[in-house]
């Protein structure tokens, strides 16, 4: 079982971290589901200032992947570009990531993403392991292109029923640019938090579970609203108000 608070405290450490070290003028921007990157760290103009603010957005597949001495590393490496936000990787940046005590790439971390797919030669029996399917993976067997099976052996289990999510109801997450749209959707407020409001839905009494059919996708809702669930990343993707 996921900790249930796992999204909240995993988000509110990071907050206090760029609280203590990042310039004032550093907000968390909250989640991306990447895969090729820990975090980002973004430089947006205030409308009608002269100021900019740096947005670190952190990838949720890494928060979950690694302890967070981890993560905290990598909250670092992103606080040393909100410090030197025209400096890319040199030296310079190198110094200070180094000082915070940051990664320098994510080559310094001490594994990988953890493999959910297993893909498996239909001709030869190869297997590989692969934290996304990889449909374009091919061999060549007598001159033809043979595509890979592949199979998903992830540790937490896909969303096949409300049990499954109520038991994972840790891992409900969004992703920064999909906030927006689904506020809109739902008309929540700025200071509601769409991951805990979601969460709330998931827990709430007479609710039900729509999986999709051929995808790895599914619906909950009451009455009044419905949210799309990525079953596999448990993403809230998107939401619409049913009246
Ligand atoms: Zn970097
Ligand atoms: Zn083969």
């Amino acid at each position: 079982m996921i900790d249930p608070m796992f999204e909240q405290e995993m988000r509110a450490k990071i907050v206090e971290v760029i609280d203590k070290y990042a310039p004032e003028n550093t907000v968390f921007g909250g989640w991306d589901d990447a895969e090729n990157h820990g975090g980002m760290c973004g430089r947006f103009k205030i409308p009608g200032t002269y100021s900019y603010r740096n947005k670190i957005v952190i990838s949720f597949p890494y928060a979950r992947n690694y302890s967070w001495d981890w993560v905290r590393k990598i909250v670092l490496h992103e606080i040393a570009h909100a410090k030197l936000p025209t400096e890319g990787h040199t030296p310079m940046f190198r110094e200070v990531c180094d000082s915070l005590g940051g990664i320098r790439t994510g080559a310094d971390l001490p594994y990988g993403l953890k493999p959910r797919f297993e893909g498996t030669c239909p001709v030869c029996g190869k297997k590989q392991l692969e934290y996304s399917r990889k449909p374009s993976l091919y061999h060549k067997h007598d001159g033809e292109e043979v595509h890979f099976d592949w199979k998903y052996i992830g540790e937490v289990r896909i969303i096949d029923s409300i049990e499954t999510l109520r038991e994972n109801i840790g891992l409900i997450h969004v992703c920064i640019n999909k906030e927006e749209g689904i506020r809109e959707s739902l008309e929540i407020d700025p200071e509601i938090d769409i991951a805990e409001w979601s969460r709330k839905l998931i827990l709430k009494d007479g609710v039900t579970l729509k999986l999709k059919k051929n995808s790895y996708r599914c619906t909950l809702g009451d009455e009044e609203n419905e949210i799309t669930i990525d079953a596999m990343s448990y993403t809230v993707v998107s939401a619409r108000k049913k009246q």
